[in-house]
């Protein structure tokens, strides 16, 4: 479901797309934010100890060709993470560049993006991802002091300083590049100032957050193999205190948002933006709503009714459903044995895709804001709710306080550009989402 097919024709063809985010360095990196989620790979995808593995050479032709012919659209866009990629250095990126050209079909136009911490950027990286017009992605928190607190060196120094040379260059240089900023247990406690920073200091106009949740046993459990959820026996109820980050005996890492701390952290950067920045500055999360609330698929794969938006793939060529799935369990393929194409649209990774909405518990599928939520991202749904069923969303407390309190203000900035208001409490004709198990999505 990672593929699109759509009746749209490219060269007199259906227009197909596969997304996977490849990972070319692995996790390897050099700094050790205490919230990250993939240095623990290493250990959990047996790397020899040592040992850094990338995509290089024959691979790496291999990978751009096989994507590449995994493709019949006018757009190719590859995605680069780790880890941290700029590890592998220019020369490797300048050779990516070769070899799409190299494999380019006449009329395509290829783009990268490229998520990194910033710290390697210099002169004449910014030169080249400029001119290449490589869209990079910024992973910064906030202002120095909550920036320092978890993205921090392997002498536990903050990175501030270095990412903020990073942000001179890349204005510089004029790269085009959007900002990746944590929500956790300090920046969602500091909306305005972590937003009034994006916007005025670091003058992102493309904000991206994430919201930090991770159970203790994040590092080497996986969810179960039958439809992405954990095992229900384990799980704490809605409201109990074992779910408070920092509490004594809780389940979920001290480095975490709250429930109510995310809603109130999108609550607050929410209505700062509409008395301010709509149209200047493009904050993911509500270009995402706006587009639920219109009715319109969201692009984001938290809030979709399918999870999929990308497969992941290791330097070693292993594909696996979905970057936050990147277990043994979740492998789906090999780029060297199996055709991109058919993993994309393989039985594996489309149940993969449609257990999201197969399996919501009954509280989503009677919620009024499931059409902007679908349960979230099914790596968070670790909790009981109040009825007692299992594998509810840890951040719902928060995602519903959001919701209401956004869903007057984007009906009316819907209207103001002329777009029909399909769902929510204010909608021009009130539609409820159905939910079925034997509905199936194709995005
Ligand atoms: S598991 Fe979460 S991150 Fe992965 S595709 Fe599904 S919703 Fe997206
Ligand atoms: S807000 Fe809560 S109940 Fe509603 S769909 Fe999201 S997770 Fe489910």
């Amino acid at each position: 479901m990672n593929t699109i097919l759509d009746s749209q024709n490219f060269n007199s063809k259906p227009i197909k797309r596969t997304h996977v985010m490849a990972k070319p360095i692995g996790a390897a990196c050099n700094i050790d934010c205490t919230y990250c989620y993939y240095l623990s790979k290493q250990d959990l995808l047996e790397y020899k100890q040592g040992c850094t593995p990338t995509l290089q050479g024959d691979s790496l032709e291999t990978y751009i060709r096989t994507y590449i012919e995994s493709h019949n659209a006018p757009e190719i866009i590859f995605s680069w993470q780790g880890g941290e990629p700029t590890l592998l250095g220019l020369d490797y990126f300048k050779n990516v560049v070769a070899l799409q050209d190299k494999y380019r079909p006449e009329g395509v136009i290829i783009k990268n993006d490229l998520q990194t911490n910033g710290i390697l950027l210099n002169d004449e990286w910014c030169e080249f991802l400029a001119q290449h017009d490589f869209l990079v992605g910024l992973s910064i928190d906030g202002p120095e002091m909550l920036h320092n607190a978890h993205r921090t060196n392997r002498a536990g120094r903050g990175t501030y300083k270095q990412v903020m040379k990073a942000v001179d260059l890349i204005h510089k240089h004029n790269v085009s590049f959007a900002t990746l900023t944590c929500v956790n247990n300090l920046t969602s406690k500091n909306p305005i100032e972590v937003y009034r920073f994006l916007r005025d200091v670091v003058k992102s106009t493309q904000i991206q957050f994430i919201p930090i949740v991770e159970q203790k046993t994040f590092r080497n459990e996986a969810p179960q193999s039958d439809g992405q959820s954990w095992q229900a026996e384990k799980q704490v109820k809605q409201g109990d205190k074992r779910l408070i980050p920092g509490n004594a005996n809780s389940v979920v890492e001290s480095f975490c948002v709250s429930d109510l701390g995310w809603g109130n952290f999108l609550i607050a950067v929410f209505d700062e933006w509409v008395k301010n920045d709509i149209g200047n500055v493009f904050v993911q999360y509500f270009e995402a709503n706006l587009a639920s609330w219109i009715g319109e698929s969201s692009q984001l794969c938290t809030l979709n009714p399918v999870c999929g938006k990308g497969l992941a793939m290791e330097p070693n060529g292993d594909l696996y459903a979905c970057d936050h799935y990147v277990y043994p369990e979740y492998k789906v393929g090999n780029i060297h044995h199996d055709k991109l194409e058919e993993v994309s649209y393989g039985d594996k990774q489309q149940d993969f895709g449609h257990a999201k909405i197969e399996t919501l518990t009954s509280e989503c599928q009677r919620c009024e804001y499931v059409f902007a939520c679908y349960g979230e991202c099914p790596k968070n749904r670790f909790i009981k709710n109040a009825n007692g069923e299992a594998n509810h969303n840890y951040l719902c407390a928060g995602w519903k306080k959001y919701f209401a309190h956004i869903d007057q203000s984007l009906a009316r900035i819907a209207r103001v550009y002329g777009y029909p208001v399909k769902f929510g409490r204010y909608s021009d004709e009130r539609m409820m989402q159905t939910i079925g198990k034997n509905q199936r999505y194709i995005i």
